[in-house]
């Protein structure tokens, strides 16, 4: 009896989704409070590595990457708008929120003793364009926004997304050029997604890395600057692409695997941590988690060099490498283009 009375309690919690998302919910819940609880703990030791740093000019550099920002259709890379709200909230109220040339400028200078961060956002779903980036925007808070070239313009799904059995629109290009000249960065993220770790073939690295970056400059009328490497952990970069984009005139490339930027290192690769939902772990994480301090930096100049490439110049790579792309005749950029003043070559 008392068998099968716990059986069915099984059942339903198996069979009943709102039971099952309330149990989760609760877990997330604990889990939090863990997270809050260690923090919490070690309050006067990390205020007191904040100081040192401060009074060192050493305080390291922070940038976070979001997905998408929406209230249905859940996924891991999602938060909801209310939590989005509140976690720009409180970054508000504890760092200084800058793009990421500022990012830069403050690592290559070797002296910040200013809690910083950058906001990025990777992919390019449509749903950010109706509460994170005009909340970002109306807030005047400064956000690079990388985007997948081929996804944009043939307006397909991302794979790992119909993989979940679930379509999620993202960007148009009329969405990009409004949020370009709303102030936001437009940054690349290769044409198809590509795992760049995996690609050897320097026309393929040319065409996913330069190429769609060329062509989205195009359409979207201005510079593209910035780069994000597909997935962005150890095994996904590539240094190749690294010397690619450097010969290339980018600014910069944003790796994803939660590390932070320390002071006086190579500012090109700006080392980013996931802007997790929830909170918690988030103030866990930018206020000096020991793991964190740990995380080792890609060091694209030292990494297994892999690719080898050709001989003949980047440029005749790309030649007969034609853009299908071209820019409607009826649009002009009211922008000039910035001019690459950050040196990153020191
Ligand atoms: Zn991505």
């Amino acid at each position: 009896m008392k068998g099968l009375a716990y059986s069915k309690t099984a059942l339903r919690f198996f069979s009943y989704p709102k039971a099952f998302k309330t149990s989760r919910l609760s877990m997330q819940h604990w889990k939090a409070k863990l997270i809050d609880a260690y923090r919490l703990s070690t309050v006067p030791y990390r205020n007191w590595k904040l100081r040192q740093m401060m009074k060192t000019g050493q305080v390291p550099v922070y940038s976070l990457f979001y997905h998408r920002v929406a209230n249905e259709t859940p996924t891991p890379w999602t938060m909801t708008e209310k939590q989005f709200k509140q976690q720009i909230d409180w970054l508000s109220d504890h760092f200084e929120i800058v793009d990421l040339q500022e990012c830069q400028r403050r690592i290559n200078s070797g002296f910040n003793d200013r809690p910083t961060v950058s906001l990025t956002f990777d992919d390019g779903y449509a749903e950010n364009c109706e509460f994170a980036l005009p909340m970002l925007i109306e807030r005047r808070l400064p956000v690079c926004y990388f985007v997948s070239l081929d996804f944009i313009t043939q307006q397909k799904y991302f794979p790992h997304d119909v993989e979940l059995g679930l379509e999620l629109p993202v960007n148009t290009i009329e969405s990009l050029r409004a949020l370009d000249l709303s102030g936001v960065e437009i940054g690349a993220h290769t044409r198809t997604h590509i795992d760049l770790g995996k690609v050897s073939d320097p026309e393929v690295l040319a065409d996913e890395v330069i190429v769609a970056s060329k062509e989205l400059e195009d359409l979207i009328g201005r510079k593209v600057r910035y780069f994000a490497f597909p997935y962005g952990q150890y095994g996904n970069l590539n240094s190749a692409v690294f010397k690619m984009l450097r010969e290339h005139g980018f600014l910069g490339a944003c790796s994803a695997y939660g590390g932070w930027n320390e002071i006086g290192e190579d500012a090109f690769h700006i080392e980013r941590i996931h802007g997790d939902p929830n909170l918690e772990r988030i103030k866990n994480w930018l206020s000096f988690d020991p793991r964190i301090a740990s995380v080792r930096s890609f060091n694209y100049n030292r990494a297994r060099d892999n690719i080898k490439l050709p001989n003949k110049s980047i440029a005749e790579v790309f030649e007969g490498i034609k853009s299908p792309v071209t820019i409607p005749e009826n649009f002009a950029s009211p922008h000039s283009v910035p001019q690459n003043s950050l040196d990153t070559t020191s």
